[in-house]
């Protein structure tokens, strides 16, 4: 029996996980996973009884490989275009309007955002809670650590978080810094607001131009969402940049203004609010071929911050990457 190529891949994010499913049957793959779910930035999570989308909101599919996957997703529930009604804001004033349909579908995974990475993981090897601290090569093996354990060897590791998380994994001297130390990742604020009554916005979706926020969804009016009503509202790139380091209660405070300054949503309507703090949300568009791989070495990195911050750009950089390990590895 012909050993299996041992790979480790660091990080269960939609691009490690399509790298992961996508790897032929030559590779034997180990995922680990710092947080307790699959996902990333694309997650959920009950509060005070909504289920909130508040990483990645909705997405859709361009490339002829992305819509396969969202064409069997869709065939299994697991997502639903969300045909809601989409205003564009110019600071508090409507610009434009239109309804969402199905001639360019925008995606959500039912009954939430995560039902998409979990039905990704399913049947992958994941050690979840599980932080990769450091990795060292001896003899052309990686042995991968958390703090004084080590988590196993392997003959090739795979990074697929944002660019500084991966550069304090790499080697000091290692090639890939001077790449990913000029991918400058923005920040967001997700403000999570849970309602006491079913308001109606006038809108499902909003973006918003030449204000503080930037997004204003109706979370709970997308498909199959059933729980308390809600809102999520996102900070623009450049306040949150700006204000990475505040009191999360002033971020709060501040962004519950901005969303009562373009909708008029009463405080009384409000049941609860709070804050999550995204330092590394989105990544500007980048060309190239979407991946980094050292094949001497035993190292690559993907993920979306090699090809654009969208959940189909991290999907492209792990299914190139695994398309070129795999090809390789059948050629020699
Ligand atoms: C607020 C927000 C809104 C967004 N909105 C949209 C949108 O509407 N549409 C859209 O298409 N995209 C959106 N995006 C972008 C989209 O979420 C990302 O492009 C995509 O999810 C990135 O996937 P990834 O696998 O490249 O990285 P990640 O999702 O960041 O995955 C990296 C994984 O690595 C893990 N990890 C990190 N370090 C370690 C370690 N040392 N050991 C073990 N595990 C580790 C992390 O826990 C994480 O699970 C949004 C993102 C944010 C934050």
């Amino acid at each position: 029996m012909v050993n299996k190529i041992r790979v480790a891949v660091v990080g269960a994010g939609i691009s490690g996980l399509t790298f992961s499913r996508e790897l032929s049957d030559g590779f034997s793959v180990t995922i680990f996973e710092k947080a307790n779910r699959p996902g990333g930035r694309v997650t959920s999570k009950v509060i005070n009884g909504a289920d909130l989308d508040y990483g990645a909101q909705f997405f859709t599919a361009k490339t002829p490989e992305f819509q396969a996957m969202v064409s069997e997703m869709e065939s299994k529930s697991v997502i639903e275009s969300w045909q809601g009604h989409f205003i564009e804001f110019d600071h508090k004033a409507i610009c434009s309007e239109r309804d969402w349909d199905e001639t360019h579908p925008h995606y959500v995974g039912t009954p939430n955002m995560s039902a998409l990475s979990e039905w990704m993981a399913d049947s992958l090897d994941i050690d979840y809670q599980t932080t990769v601290t450091h990795m060292e090569r001896k003899a052309n093996i990686w042995h991968l650590y958390e703090g004084d354990s080590e988590l196993g060897q392997f003959d090739s590791v795979v990074l697929t978080m944002p660019p500084k998380q991966a550069c304090d994994l790499l080697p000091t001297e290692h090639v890939f810094h001077s790449v990913l130390s000029k991918i400058k990742m923005r920040a967001c604020f997700a403000l999570r607001v849970v309602l006491n009554e079913d308001i109606d916005l006038g809108f499902n979706a909003a973006l918003v131009r030449n204000h503080d926020i930037s997004w204003i969804s109706k979370n709970s009016s997308k498909p199959k969402r059933t729980g308390a009503p809600s809102i999520v509202v996102h900070a623009t790139n450049a306040w949150a940049d700006a204000h990475l380091n505040d009191d999360l209660e002033q971020v709060e405070k501040h962004m519950l203004g901005c969303l009562y300054d373009i909708t008029g949503l009463p405080v009384t309507a409000i049941a609860s609010s709070d804050v999550k703090k995204w330092e590394f949300a989105n990544a500007p568009k980048r060309p190239g071929s979407g991946f980094l791989l050292d094949h001497a070495g035993g190292i690559a990195v993907c993920g979306d911050s090699l090809v654009h911050g969208r959940i189909e750009s991290a999907f492209t950089s792990g299914k190139q990457l695994a398309k070129t390990i795999t090809h390789e590895f059948e050629t020699t």
